[in-house]
C-alpha cells in the first residue's frame, strides 16, 4: 500500500533524515586505513543511542536474510555491492566501502548510503562512484509532482548504461514511513512516461548502485551480504526523498 504523508509529517521526517546524515557522516570520517568495520557500526550504534532513536537493522529478518541482520549499519568492502555485514575486518588502501544506514527518530525512519575509498583510490573506483552519486542526482531531479515513477528510473538507467555499466534491477528504492521498506518500488532502471504517478506526499528512497564488470551477484555465506559474481568492485548511493507540491525534498541531504 502507498501511502501519502502530509505536509506536517513530512516536516517530522526531517529530524530521521538530519540524524541519518549525521550518522553518516561521522562513520565516513572515522573510515579509514586500519578501521576495523565492527568498530564502524558501534560508532554508529552510540549515535542511535544517545539520539534516542531505533536501528531499523537490527532485528531486520526478510525473506531473503538469513537470519536478523544483528548489526545497525551495513558496510559493503569492494566487491560486496549491498547488505554488507559487518565482521572483523580492518580497512585496507585503496578500498571501495559502501555504507548504507536508516533508522528512525520519533517513528520516522530514513534511509541514506554513500561510497567512499580509503586512502589511495583507483581511478576506476572513483568513476563509478560518481556515476553512482550522478544518477542518484538525475533521479532525484526527475522526481516532480506529475512526473511518474518511470521517469525516475529511467533517468538512473539512462547514466548507469550511459557510462558503459550493466544494471542489476533485484534490489531498488522503496516507499519509507514507519518503516523501512515499503511501496512503492524504485526500479534501477525504466522507461519515461511509464509507472506510478507521482504526488506530493510520496516518500521514498532511491538508490542506484553498480558493480564494475557484471551485473550478477550473489549471497556471501554470511547469508547477508551480496557480492559480485565476477569479484569486480561495487557502489551505492541512497537518498530518502519527499515529493513536496514544488518538487523533491532531500530528507538526508549531507552537508
Ligand atoms: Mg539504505
Amino acid at each position: 500500500m502507498i501511502e501519502l504523508r502530509t505536509p506536517t509529517e513530512i516536516e517530522e521526517m526531517k529530524a530521521a533524515g538530519a540524524f541519518v546524515a549525521s550518522v553518516l557522516g561521522e562513520v565516513k570520517a572515522a573510515s579509514a586505513v586500519g578501521v576495523n568495520l565492527l568498530t564502524l557500526d558501534s560508532i554508529a550504534a552510540t549515535l542511535i543511542r544517545k539520539a534516542g532513536a531505533v536501528s531499523s537493522y537490527v532485528d531486520y529478518h526478510p525473506s531473503f536474510g538469513a537470519m536478523p541482520f544483528g548489526k545497525v549499519l551495513c558496510t559493503s568492502v569492494n566487491d560486496a555491492a549491498l547488505h554488507g555485514l559487518p565482521f572483523d575486518y580492518r580497512l585496507r588502501d585503496g578500498d571501495v566501502l559502501s555504507l548504507d544506514f536508516a533508522a528512525s527518530l520519533n517513528g520516522w525512519v530514513a534511509d541514506s548510503a554513500l561510497t567512499v575509498i580509503v586512502g589511495a583510490p583507483r581511478e576506476e573506483d572513483l568513476r563509478m562512484i560518481e556515476v553512482t552519486e550522478r544518477a542518484l542526482d538525475a533521479a532525484i531531479a526527475a522526481a516532480q509532482p506529475g512526473a511518474r515513477m518511470g521517469d525516475v528510473s529511467a533517468a538512473i538507467g539512462e547514466i548507469c548504461r550511459g557510462a558503459g555499466f550493466s544494471i542489476n534491477t533485484d534490489f531498488g528504492g522503496h516507499g519509507v514511513g514507519r518503516t523501512m521498506h515499503g511501496d512503492p518500488h524504485v526500479p534501477n532502471d525504466g522507461r519515461p512516461g511509464r509507472g506510478l504517478p507521482l504526488r506530493a506526499g510520496l516518500v521514498f528512497a532511491i538508490e542506484p548502485w553498480l558493480m564494475q564488470t557484471t551485473d550478477r551477484i550473489f549471497t556471501d555465506p554470511d547469508g547477508w551480504t551480496l557480492r559480485s559474481l565476477d569479484g569486480s568492485r561495487a557502489a551505492h548511493s541512497e537518498h530518502t526523498i519527499a515529493i513536496t507540491e514544488t518538487g523533491p525534498l532531500v530528507l538526508t541531504a549531507r552537508d
